[in-house]
């Protein structure tokens, strides 16, 4: 099985040992638990579209930003040639570029989308943008699965956890790993930078706040993937991010 990029990020100290041990083809078949995150960059806002899953192929899909014909092929071309059985269909937030590919992939795989109640507005909103940026959303109809601060998304015996982060929008959660030491955190907080609160219903005071009162109260060894551009690590942020400190 071929190994599976998950960055080109130079990490360091126990991130490091722990990006490592991911990779790590000698760990097959062993009995540690290790979830491998893929990324995608897809559609013309650079999303990040990750897949997360476990040694028995369980998988989640967090925020499919899937546009065109051939990004649709590149992430079903990957499902199935690792064999992938989709469990989950969770959004960060509801902005159009992390949305666009909810219906293709309810549609594929018969999956029901988890997000925030007070997404569901976002949501609605998305064909708006969609217009306003010259992009076609066919959005999703389909029922909708509400997640609070505190549950869990369960693959085996792998944890997601769910985390309120409200302020880029209103209804905003982020997927925190605790055994594996890593968090699905959508436009919240980004390497150097901070999610933008411009759009309705943003509120930069609730941001900071989201940032400073949960995604830094995680160890500063966990390695962070944003929606946009490379990962990070929360330590980093807390020293370098010049919005944060
Ligand atoms: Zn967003
Ligand atoms: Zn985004």
């Amino acid at each position: 099985m071929p190994l599976v990029l998950i960055g080109k990020i130079h990490l360091q100290g126990s991130a490091r040992s722990k990006l490592n041990l991911a990779l790590c083809p000698y760990l097959a078949g062993s009995k540690i638990s290790m979830l491998t995150v893929k990324t995608f960059i897809f559609n013309p806002l650079n999303e990040n579209t990750y897949l997360v899953f476990n040694e028995d192929k369980e998988c989640v899909i967090l925020d499919p930003g899937c546009y065109s014909k051939d990004e649709r092929k590149i992430l079903q071309d990957y499902i199935s040639e690792h064999g992938l059985i989709l469990k989950y269909l969770l959004n960060t937030h509801c902005h159009l570029d992390h949305v666009l590919g909810n219906k293709f992939i309810h549609e594929a795989y018969g999956l029901i989308l988890h997000i925030h109640p007070k997404e569901q507005a976002v949501l609605q909103y998305a064909p708006l943008f969609a217009a306003n940026w010259g992009l076609t959303l066919d959005n999703y109809e389909g029922p909708l699965l509400f997640l609070e601060e505190g549950d869990i998304i369960k693959l085996g015996s792998d944890e997601l956890e769910v985390l309120f982060t409200p302020g880029h929008a209103p209804g905003h959660i982020a997927f925190y790993c605790r055994q594996q030491g890593f968090v699905i955190a959508g436009d919240v907080l980004f390497k150097g930078s901070i999610g933008r609160t411009d759009l309705p219903m943003g509120s930069f005071e609730t941001l900071i706040s989201s940032i400073k009162n949960k995604l830094f109260k995680l160890p500063d060894d966990t390695i962070v993937y944003p929606g946009h551009g490379e990962y990070t690590i929360i330590g980093q942020e807390k020293l370098h991010n010049p919005y944060l400190i």
